[in-house]
């Protein structure tokens, strides 16, 4: 089992799109495939192993699309998707609250100190859309805001 908090599949993959695709070129992606791998389109006389290939795929299109076609689905994977990433590439140095940030009422942002000497920043947008992995603008350090709220 894996856990809830990390997307076990790469939905943009399976679709062969990207994160940075727009609703329709999602949509595209996705009718394309479904087209594809339909087991109605394949051939009767096709190898069982490659039905049964086909099969799989297409379920997994279509559970793509579901996640994806989705507003709101979509950018709750995508801010799963961006937290899982980020802690694979960069590693986490502290756990920060709001409160421990500087705000920055001329920019409109939250800042905190790394140890390089560099910067984290945090825009008011992203610490209302619950961005919790800052990486620092300098160093390959990252920081971990939490809710103590
Ligand atoms: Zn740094």
């Amino acid at each position: 089992m894996t856990s809830e908090n990390i997307p076990e599949k790469d939905w943009y993959e399976i679709l062969g799109a990207s994160p940075s695709h727009s609703m329709q070129e999602l949509r595209q992606s996705y009718q394309r495939l479904a087209r594809l791998y339909h087991p109605d389109k394949q051939h009767a006389d096709a190898p069982v192993e490659e039905l049964e290939e086909c099969v799989q795929r297409f379920i997994e299109v279509d559970q793509a699309w579901k996640i994806l076609g989705n507003e709101e689905t979509k950018r709750e994977y995508d801010l799963q998707r961006r937290e899982v990433t980020m802690s694979q590439k960069w590693p986490v140095d502290a756990q920060v609250s709001l409160e421990d940030m500087h705000w920055i009422a001329a920019d409109q942002c939250y800042t905190y100190d790394c140890r390089c000497g560099g910067e984290y920043v945090l825009s008011k947008e992203e610490a209302e859309e619950n961005v919790f992995l800052l990486c620092c603008n300098t160093c390959s350090l990252s920081i971990e805001i939490v809710n103590t709220s």
